[in-house]
């Protein structure tokens, strides 16, 4: 497994970052994750572009510009043909420097890119659909930028696994329903698809653009905020994500949703979203 690491591709194991980079010292980081099929990145463009907002937003400057990382991304998985089927992992760090809250504009990014192995994901899932908890949104006032300080994701989403839940669902102080630890979320009511206008509150999946597009060719959408007992009331949910694509929830705390199946309006979004990743010209 090639990665590479600062302009220098090695081996996985012997990929090293300093103990001083802010990246490790203060979470001083942003990533992304992006999906390989037979060997072709899904959505790079709108993934680097993500990634080049967080950069922005967090006042990271990063010398490198979009096509700069997608040739990088395309020799990461040129070296690695053994693995094209997984993911890319992208991270970008402010660099290395004495340890100081405050940061100077010319560190030097560390970036570092490889390929993370295919996780097939238990398609009986997309037939069954799964199960979910809510928590309280614990997490600061961007969550639009997409950071590896993923501390109160993580927390959320081993208390959801320890609740022998599938997702945790964050809901904010005032009972909107905002997203899950890692996924975006919607509701169906009365055939129309609903979910989370995108805001600081949270991120704005790729998943979940690609899914509204679909949606408004085939149904009644609004991007609005819901509460807590909507979602319990909801005719389907469902949540996305690149590696969840379009997954049910049939049961959220101890409601029951659409009599524990997977809804129609669910499943043909995600057969349609099968559909768009299927098409070459959707890459
Ligand atoms: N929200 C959060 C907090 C996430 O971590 C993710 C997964 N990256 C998503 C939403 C879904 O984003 P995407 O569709 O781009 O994978």
């Amino acid at each position: 497994n090639i990665a590479y690491v600062s302009g220098e591709f090695i081996e996985l194991d012997d990929a090293k970052v300093s103990i001083q980079d802010r990246g490790f010292q203060f979470g001083d980081s942003i990533y992304e994750v992006i999906k390989l099929y037979d060997g072709k990145l899904f959505k790079a463009d709108e993934h680097f572009s993500r990634l080049l907002n967080s950069a922005e937003m967090i006042r990271l400057n990063l010398e490198y510009n979009l096509e700069d990382l997608k040739k990088i991304a395309l020799e990461v998985v040129d070296k690695n043909t053994d693995n094209q089927s997984g993911s890319l992992y992208i991270q970008v760090t402010r660099g290395i420097a004495p340890r100081n809250h405050s940061f100077d504009f010319d560190l030097k990014s560390t970036v570092i890119m490889y390929l993370l192995p295919a996780q097939p994901f238990p398609s009986e899932l997309w037939e069954s659909g799964v199960n979910a908890v809510t928590l309280p949104d614990t997490r600061w006032s961007y969550c639009n930028i997409k950071t590896t300080n993923l501390l109160p994701n993580i927390l959320a989403n081993q208390a959801a696994k320890e609740e022998g839940a599938f997702e945790g669902v964050f809901i904010s102080d005032d009972n909107i329903v905002i997203e899950g630890t890692s996924s975006n979320i919607f509701i169906v009511k009365d055939g129309r698809v609903i979910t989370h206008p995108i805001n600081k509150k949270l991120l704005s999946g790729i998943t979940r653009e690609i899914v509204l597009e679909l949606a408004e060719e085939n149904f009644d959408v609004e991007e609005k905020i819901f509460t807590l007992e909507e979602l319990y009331n909801a005719d389907e949910v469902f949540i996305t994500s690149t590696t969840k694509e379009v997954l049910a929830v049939v049961e959220i705390d101890d409601k029951v949703i659409n009599q524990a199946k997977v809804g129609k309006i669910t499943k043909e979004l995600h057969n349609l979203y099968r559909e768009y990743k299927q098409d070459l010209n959707n890459f």
